[in-house]
């Protein structure tokens, strides 16, 4: 009976331990973003995310998967698909979103960020939303790189990505 003491102190620290994991993927405001593994494919290309870690977008929805795209464009196109639905299922609702802003290459709030359309700057999958972290920064890569417009992240339309894709910046 010595070794009760001892079994049942594992058994706490156990406890602790595994409390420690399952408080881990908690999805606080504050918490860092996920970062793609070298599995990751964007569902809306097939393509390896990790291979592109400074066009980076990630997706996180309540009760569901997180989501890696190698690009805001992938990641906008596939918002506008979870918001139109389908089936009977309820489309899930958005936890967080972030998209990596140009020059420092952060992740930053999808809704925060500035996006540049219409640049000489291409990403994986050809002409981008470039993310930037300000006005300041946005308007800077406006200038620097050809860009055409200057948009919000509530400004991209459902037509916006696939006109991208057909190089039409209005
Ligand atoms: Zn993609």
């Amino acid at each position: 009976m010595r070794t009760l003491p001892f079994s049942s102190g594992r058994r706490r620290f156990l406890a602790a331990v595994a409390a420690l994991v399952l408080r881990q993927p908690a999805r606080g405001a504050s918490g860092a973003p996920p970062t793609p593994g070298p599995r990751d494919v964007c569902p809306v290309c097939g393509m390896l995310v990790a291979k592109y870690p400074s066009w980076v977008a990630i997706l996180e929805v309540e009760d569901g998967p997180v989501r890696f795209f190698d690009g805001a464009k992938d990641l906008f196109k596939y918002l506008f698909q979870l918001r139109k639905g389908g089936g009977s299922r309820p489309a899930p609702r958005i936890a967080r979103i972030w998209v990596t802003e140009y020059y420092g290459l952060t992740r930053v709030d999808a809704r925060s960020a500035f996006y540049v359309v219409g640049s000489d700057v291409l990403g994986p999958m050809g002409h981008e939303l470039v993310p930037l972290a300000s006005r300041d920064e946005a308007e800077e890569f406006l200038a620097d790189h050809k860009g055409r417009r200057i948009l919000r992240f509530d400004d991209v339309k459902v037509d916006t990505p696939g006109k991208l894709d057909a190089k039409r910046f209005d």
